[in-house]
């Protein structure tokens, strides 16, 4: 570590790496372990102290336990509660649909408060070899004079300011998107931020619940409209259950009332769960849901997006943990490869390879999702998809549960795997 005085005067701190990665959420814990395991020397700055609060479902399908076994995390210790699928609620019908056995990959899912898991993989990152600094706000990309980024500068636990310098950035700050921002990369405001509350109560009758539940019939109860969205309770198997909503913006309508729905749908389950005010084990917190990719391109000038900071949530489902590890597991390795090569033209032509194959990956299948969101579950939510036709329809079921939850990229596994490739091959790939 060299130290030496900054321009304004003031003490900065130059520490060097091949790889900045700011934000050490899921998407930057992930992207540094994956670095630093192939070798590469990143730096991980993370402007909270862990552990801390993320509000979130907490809940994680069998494609987020993939990536963290991919990662080398032992998802057996103690600490993980794992479900055997989803439950469905719609209109007094309930149906359990177990993941499906695809593959080699895990056919369980996973909860775990995030409280627990960003730690948890933060500080894998740290053991995989990545320089983990917490209390470091990064406050802008530094650029040359080319406007290519060669490093970010910081504010330290007691507000000093701190610069860091690599010729490459993976941006990780989450919904906020500061750094993407800074290098002039906006939002495109024609997709979608949902938003998404959330509270733990404690529930010894659904802590244990062997499945992830969600609910395709809540209302306003102002309006007496269905919820653009659904509701989830998720057991976390420490006594708490997490009980929270989203819904997605509603075209000339004022946004949901998160908190109204939240309580009118409460005070309809049934007793013996104790899902009620006085068992809250937290306030109510609410976010936004950055979906649909809507930041792009996911590479400019040396600065790489990755999750939240990329809008990668899923239009479908609102999942996004699994999309940022996986989104991160890509952009490791195309650094990975690109900083085998010389510095210059062969090295960008390298990094431009990270928004092409997350678009061959997962383009049509958002493109598809922002449609669904717009003409369907921003209009009407998720209660058409659960008529009870369908919901007596394993078959469709099966089909529904698959698309909702992301098919896997790749040769098609069984007859769903196969009629969901070719429904998404029918679909315009999206040109940037
Ligand atoms: C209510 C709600 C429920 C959800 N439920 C689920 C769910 O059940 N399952 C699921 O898969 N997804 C869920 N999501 C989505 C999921 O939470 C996000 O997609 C996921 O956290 C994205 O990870 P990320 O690493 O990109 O961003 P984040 O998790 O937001 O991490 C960003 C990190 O960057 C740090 N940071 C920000 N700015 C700076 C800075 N300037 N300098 C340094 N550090 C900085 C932050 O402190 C944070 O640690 C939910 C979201 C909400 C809001």
């Amino acid at each position: 570590m060299i130290t030496n005085r900054d321009e304004a005067g003031g003490l900065a701190t130059d520490e060097e790496a091949q790889v900045i990665v700011v934000g050490a959420g899921p998407a930057g814990s992930a992207a540094a372990a994956h670095l630093a395991r192939a070798g590469v020397d990143v730096l991980l700055l993370e402007k909270s102290d862990f552990p801390r609060e993320k509000v979130c479902g907490d809940g994680l399908t069998p494609r987020g336990v993939r990536q963290l076994l991919r990662l080398g995390i032992d998802v057996g210790a103690p600490g993980w509660m794992r479900n055997r699928g989803m439950r469905w609620v719609c209109e007094g019908n309930q149906v359990e649909l177990d993941w499906p056995r695809l593959g080699s990959g895990p056919d369980f899912g996973l909860t775990r408060s995030r409280h627990d898991f960003d730690d948890l993989l933060a500080a894998h990152a740290r053991g995989s070899g990545a320089r983990l600094r917490t209390r470091v706000r990064v406050t802008a990309p530094v650029t040359d004079p080319a406007g290519r980024i060669t490093g970010v500068t910081a504010q330290g636990p007691d507000k000093e300011p701190l610069r860091y310098r690599a010729p490459l950035v993976v941006a990780a700050d989450g919904a906020s998107a500061r750094t993407a921002l800074a290098l002039g990369l906006e939002r495109d405001t024609a997709r979608p931020v949902a938003a998404a509350a959330r509270r733990y109560y404690r529930s010894e009758a659904r802590t244990h619940d062997p499945y992830l539940e969600l609910w395709a019939d809540l209302r306003c109860p102002r309006t007496g409209g269905d919820l653009p969205g659904y509701g989830w309770l998720f057991p976390l198997g420490d006594g708490r259950v997490n009980v929270g909503l989203g819904a997605l913006p509603r075209p000339g309508r004022r946004p949901v009332e998160l908190r109204a729905v939240l309580d009118h749908w409460v005070s309809r389950m049934p007793a013996h769960w104790d899902v009620r005010e006085e068992t809250a084990d937290s306030p109510l917190r609410s976010a936004p849901l950055p979906m649909g990719l809507n930041r792009r391109p996911q590479y400019r000038r040396g600065l790489l997006l990755v999750g939240d900071s990329a809008g990668m949530i899923s239009p479908w489902s609102g999942e996004g943990i699994a999309q940022s590890m996986e989104a991160a597991e890509l952009a490791a390795e195309v650094i990975t490869l690109a900083l085998a090569r010389p510095e210059g033209p062969r090295r960008e032509h390298a990094l431009h390879h990270y928004p092409v194959e997350l678009r061959r990956r997962w383009g049509r299948y958002y493109r598809l999702g922002n449609l669904a969101g717009e003409v369907l579950f921003s209009r009407y939510g998720y209660r058409p998809l659960l008529h009870p036709r369908v919901m007596a329809a394993p078959p469709l079921l099966r089909v529904l549960a698959r698309l909702l939850t992301q098919p896997v990229d790749g040769p098609a596994h069984d007859t769903v795997d196969a009629l969901l490739h070719t429904l998404l091959r029918l679909v315009p790939a999206p040109r940037r």
